[in-house]
């Protein structure tokens, strides 16, 4: 018998201990070697009122295992709650969430039957920093954070993954012809580490027409980069069209811990019915076997599940009279799946995970020639309802500071002063761009002075962002219409 490994396990809210008994009973019958420490995670403890849902003694059983299995929780809206799923991704540095999703045809219901791709989404950044503000009355912000350290390494993640499953291309999804800056930090990094797997095909598409192409064709694609927000909704999507979001499971991988999960929520709906489909928890579990060195369990449960599917034994999710033979419950659909341990599926492939995975190295990549930073000038906010554009704009010419000069004000991100157009809707949120008299550098003292000026003129500024060259190349966005 080989040693046991220490996993983290919780069971979660909603149909979560359902799915996860399901789950831990087919591993144990699989004989899957795990020592579970249980932890209580979630909605209990946001309802005792612990605002992240997680108490330090279960980040301590995390720290130690470095292995955890988590069913879906339910995050109460509102009331000042964190999100545990994005609290624990980011704490414990699991930057790759891999989501593979592919269909089961002709046993599962799809338009797609020959689907068979694997997302791999950015985990820590984007717009997930949750780094919100309320501005002005009308105005609210969330702020998009994108590192090139995060870039890096979860481009070379998914480029080293499609090498060590035998996947042949990766597609990167971004919208940087709409945000140049941060979406087109993700697509440099994506052509600049490309060049070094010539052996892969690399592709790039916008998000938008991307996700068209994948609900429509899916089979177009092998390995999906993206960032968080773009990745969390197509993999909900593609989950759903290869059969059920019931059916997905996920990976999220750090260089000393990971996480698996089902792709799904809590289900609330369900709960406690004993309808849910634990495949999606099962599919996570079988990552993680597969992560701690236990691949023989792993294709043990993988091959027993997809006899079960060939079986036609179905849960509601997916069960369609003319395909299934029997609908089940979450723990007829367990005991099924036990049941078949040691067999292999007749129409599927047979799963093996002897020789996968090769090991996945994602070296931070070197520190690239640092460039010349230099500071130009400064937008500067104002929460301001008194009047037009061209009266704030004509007002603020006559406050400068040595060296700075108004250039536009923005709202919105559209330029509104000067030669703005009566039609467009202002709302109290104004940027006002100063930038350098002569064209060269500013100092901070001059942003100060501004700052001062502005202040004693009557105006409430919200922030102040620098505007800085890297090598004489802005490092800001000119405003639209600029
Ligand atoms: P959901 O994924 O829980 O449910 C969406 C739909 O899919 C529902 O109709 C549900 O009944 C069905 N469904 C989901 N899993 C199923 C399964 N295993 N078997 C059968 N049907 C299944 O999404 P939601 O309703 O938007 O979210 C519910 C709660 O889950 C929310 O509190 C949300 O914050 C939370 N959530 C948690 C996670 C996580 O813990 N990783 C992920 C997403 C959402």
């Amino acid at each position: 018998m080989s040693q046991k490994t220490t996993i983290t396990v919780a069971y979660g809210d909603g149909i979560g201990p359902e799915i996860m008994e399901a789950t831990l009973q087919i591993l144990d019958a699989a004989g899957a070697q795990l020592e579970k420490e249980v932890i209580e995670i979630g909605e209990k403890l946001y309802l005792k009122g612990v605002k992240t849902g997680i108490e330090p003694s279960a980040w301590e059983s995390l720290r130690r295992t470095k292995v955890f299995l988590k069913a879906p929780i339910t995050t109460p809206q509102g009331g000042g709650y964190t999100s545990l799923n994005v609290t624990t991704r980011k704490m414990l540095g699991l930057y790759a969430n891999v989501r593979p999703c592919q269909s089961y045809h002709p046993f599962v219901v799809t338009k797609h039957p020959k689907m068979d791709l694997v997302i791999i989404r950015e985990n820590e950044e984007d717009l997930y920093a949750g780094i919100e503000h309320q501005q002005t009355e009308q105005v609210v912000q969330c702020l998009k954070i994108i590192s090139r350290p995060g870039c890096e390494k979860i481009i070379r993640y998914a480029f080293e993954y499609a090498r060590a499953y035998g996947r042949k291309k990766v597609t990167c999804l971004t919208k940087d012809n709409i945000m140049k800056l941060t979406d087109g930090l993700f697509h440099k990094v994506f052509d600049q580490i490309g060049q070094e797997y010539p052996d892969l095909e690399k592709e790039h598409w916008i998000i938008d027409i991307g996700s068209a192409l994948l609900a429509d064709e899916p089979e177009r694609f092998g390995v999906i980069v993206t960032l968080n927000l773009y990745g969390d909704i197509i993999s909900d999507i593609a989950a759903q069209i290869a059969g059920s979001v019931g059916m997905g499971g996920s990976a999220n991988i750090g260089d000393q811990c990971a996480m698996f999960e089902a792709i799904h929520g809590s289900a609330p709906s369900i709960a406690g019915q004993g309808i849910a489909n634990p495949s999606g928890l099962l599919h996570g579990a079988i990552m993680m076997l597969v992560h701690i060195g236990q691949p023989e369990v792993a294709a043990k449960i993988h091959n027993a599940w997809l006899s079960t599917i060939e079986a036609g034994i179905h849960t509601g999710d997916v069960f369609k009279p003319d395909v299934s033979k029997q609908k089940v419950g979450t723990k007829e659909f367990a005991e099924a799946v036990i049941k078949r341990l040691g067999r292999k599926p007749h129409l599927f492939k047979t799963i093996s995970y002897q020789s996968a995975p090769k090991p996945i190295h994602t070296h931070q990549e070197a520190q690239q020639a640092k460039r010349k930073k230099d500071l130009v000038g400064v937008d500067v906010f104002l929460d301001w309802d008194k009047g037009s554009a061209d009266d704030l704009g004509k007002a603020l010419e006559k406050v400068t500071s040595e060296g700075l000069k108004l250039t536009m004000i923005s709202n919105r991100g559209v330029k509104v002063y000067p030669d703005g157009l009566p039609e467009t809707f202002c709302t109290d949120h104004w940027r006002c761009r100063y930038v350098s008299q002569n064209g060269g550098v500013v100092s901070h003292e001059q942003i100060l002075a501004l700052l001062a000026k502005i202040q004693s003129a009557g105006y409430d500024f919200i922030k102040i962002e620098n505007l800085c060259t890297f090598d004489g190349k802005p490092g800001y966005s000119v405003g639209q219409g600029e």
